[in-house]
């Protein structure tokens, strides 16, 4: 996984980019997907309804340039929180359940995820010179989504 440390950067980096005037809650993603990185961040609206997802805008990125088919999701939050079911089941829509998943958050802020909480594994962004420690939890899509449907549920 030699593209983990830029990967790690482009979801922290695109947090940055959310628009999140409701929440004030900035997420970021970066997927690896066919030898290439591509990021998003979460883009609210007044609709609610309308709003997309860090991991969603990140995978229609790598969908909307060429990519299918998906290795690595890596997703920055406050609070080390797992995706949506909406975004899972676009994830298995362009993963298998082999499907890497890193939930990261800073390391100086607990955890709001109780079932992940006290299991992260220390990782650092170096970013304009300053050092920002974080923790990650790894999973797989086949554990955050078993008996998920996907396409291959809709082949003849
Ligand atoms: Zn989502």
């Amino acid at each position: 996984m030699q593209y983990l440390p830029q990967l790690r950067l482009a979801a922290y980096q695109a947090a940055s980019k959310a628009y999140a005037p409701y929440s004030n809650v900035c997420l970021g993603c970066a997927v690896w997907a066919e030898n290439k990185i591509f990021a998003g961040a979460n883009v609210e609206n007044a609709s609610y309804g309308a709003t997309i997802c860090a991991e969603r805008a990140a995978i229609w990125q790598a969908i909307n340039q060429g990519a299918r088919s998906l290795q690595h999701l890596y997703l920055f939050s406050p609070g080390g929180w797992p995706p949506c079911g909406m975004c899972r089941q676009v994830m298995a829509e362009f993963a298998g359940p082999e499907l890497k998943i890193t939930l990261a958050h800073p390391a100086n802020v607990k955890s709001l995820n109780p079932l992940l909480e006290g299991t992260g594994t220390p990782a650092e962004i170096v970013l304009a010179g300053q050092k920002i420690a974080l923790l990650e939890q790894n999973l797989t899509l086949g554990q955050l989504f078993p008996c998920s449907f996907n396409p291959t549920h809709l082949q003849k």
